[in-house]
């Protein structure tokens, strides 16, 4: 079942109802690039069912939550940037940083990344 919330933006890009430059869809996941890109690759991941972080997720999420690595994976891999590397990262609630709450992992390559992290 895909339950969406109106006033979530991802949300409405998953509906169709706002643009994004979509790279990957199936039931699970959708994956498209990011509005303000920080990096050469900057795609984000995205469960097609609204879930506002890592903290609502449950077992019945886990095939979901697993789809995202894999096709993250895929998507790394028809950019070519699976050989040279990549950042995933999911912030989580205020402190990690999360502006979207739709739950969503960003893909980041194409450039060395700083480190360490935070
Ligand atoms: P967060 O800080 O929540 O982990 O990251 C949210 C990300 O969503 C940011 O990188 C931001 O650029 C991206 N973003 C926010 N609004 C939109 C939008 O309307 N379209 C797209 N494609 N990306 C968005
Ligand atoms: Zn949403």
């Amino acid at each position: 079942m895909i339950t969406a919330s109106p006033t979530c933006i991802f949300c409405r890009i998953i509906a169709g109802e706002a643009p994004a430059e979509t790279l990957f869809r199936d039931s699970f996941v959708t994956a498209f690039q990011d509005i303000h890109p920080v990096a050469p690759v900057h795609v984000l991941l995205v469960p097609n069912r609204h879930l506002e972080s890592v903290n609502q997720a449950t077992l019945e999420d886990e095939a979901m939550l697993g789809r995202l690595f894999t096709v993250a994976r895929q998507i790394a891999s028809d950019l070519g940037i699976a050989e040279s590397g990549y950042r995933l990262i999911i912030n989580t609630g205020r402190d990690g940083g999360q502006v979207v709450p739709h739950l969503h992992v960003h893909l980041i390559g194409g450039r060395r990344m700083r480190h360490p992290m935070g």
